[in-house]
């Protein structure tokens, strides 16, 4: 079955994604649009010319070149209502949307009043039959105060769909230990945890988020590859790592990770994770930043080896790995896997 054809099937599965920064989502064509509504003149062909980062410096870089057109909330408005037509489009009927949190508040804005915003849109999506819970994220080069202000958002924002608390940015510029107390915070607040984790930093620190942050969940986690320990610990503990192969490739984290000749996808680990039981939840990270979406990661999933079969318990098991009360993950899975069977896939 070639990757196209693997792409035409998932296409018709009800689909969960897990890892997704709502300011990575801003389509060329949007990003020229709001930096026309805040006086600045830049094609979408700049936009894109942006977008394509050449490492991860160049690629945080952009992130936060972008993210300066988002001002006010009808402009958070925009680009949600924008994602979530695209994610009901590929019949995504679940998402978890991680938001550049310490990113508002680092530019002095109104986070009650951006998320506020960003929660109607979150309502209006449920009529695409797109259900969506957020994800507060501090960047790590923030440091610790700025980790425990997002975090303190986010047990407030809780009762509005806030279900985690992350860290992303600069893995390499703040030991984990710095951010513990934010993180206990949060899961005071009953809010789980989640980490961005040995993308670009090492084995070490998947280990790190998992035992000082208690990350249930590890953004990318493709380190892991070069300790066959820790991916055992990984298999038998359940953690589920976030995979974004085309991510990874953008910027540059699979080159660096693996050395300068795996700067093609084939060297990608999602493969050998799925094999050695590991669970994985496919995700597209930054889908405008990177130019891919889910099904397009799918059909990367495809190329990397795995078969039809294997590629619906992929998909599965973004619900298994989904922070919702047992019963609703229950019933998307229920739903899953009558469409599967519909199609002959289990
Ligand atoms: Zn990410």
């Amino acid at each position: 079955m070639t990757a196209s054809d693997i792409a035409a099937i998932v296409a018709q599965l009800p689909k969960a994604e897990l890892h997704l920064h709502l300011e990575g989502s801003i389509a060329p064509e949007t990003a020229a649009q709001l930096a026309r509504r805040h006086g600045a003149e830049i094609t979408p062909a700049e936009v894109a010319h942006r977008y394509r980062s050449p490492d991860f410096p160049g690629f945080l870089d952009a992130y936060k070149w972008v993210t300066s057109f988002l001002r006010q909330p009808q402009d958070y408005a925009l680009i949600a209502d924008e994602l979530f037509a695209r994610l009901a489009a590929q019949d995504v009927v679940y998402a978890e949307i991680t938001i550049s949190a310490s990113v508002m508040l680092r530019r002095n804005q109104d986070l009650a009043a951006n998320f506020a915003a960003l929660a109607e849109a979150a309502e209006r999506s449920k009529s695409r039959g797109l259900r969506v819970q957020w994800i507060f994220d501090t960047a790590r080069q923030f440091g610790p105060e700025m980790a425990m202000e997002t975090a303190r958002w986010a047990a407030r924002l809780a009762p509005r769909g806030v279900v985690a608390f992350g860290v992303g940015g600069d893995e390499l510029a703040l030991p984990a230990a710095e951010l513990r107390p934010a993180y206990d915070l949060a899961r005071e607040a009953g809010l789980r945890a989640v980490a961005h984790a040995g993308e670009i930093g090492p084995p070490q620190a998947i280990r790190e988020a998992i035992e000082i942050l208690g990350a249930e969940r590890i953004g990318h986690g493709i380190a892991a590859a070069l300790d066959p320990a820790l991916m055992e610990r990984l298999a038998s503990d359940g953690v589920t790592l976030e995979i974004c192969p085309t991510s990874n490739l953008r910027t540059g984290a699979l080159a660096r990770q693996f050395g300068a000749e795996s700067a093609s996808l084939d060297r990608h680990p999602l493969k050998s994770f799925f094999d050695r039981g590991l669970r994985v939840a496919l995700s597209t990270d930054d889908p405008a930043m990177f130019e891919t979406d889910l099904i397009a990661e799918y059909a990367l999933a495809a190329r990397l080896g795995l078969d039809a079969p294997e590629i619906a318990r992929l998909a599965e098991m973004s619900f298994h790995a989904a922070l919702l009360p047992e019963p609703d993950c229950q019933s998307y899975l229920a739903r899953f896997r009558k469409r599967t069977s519909e199609l002959g896939l289990l």
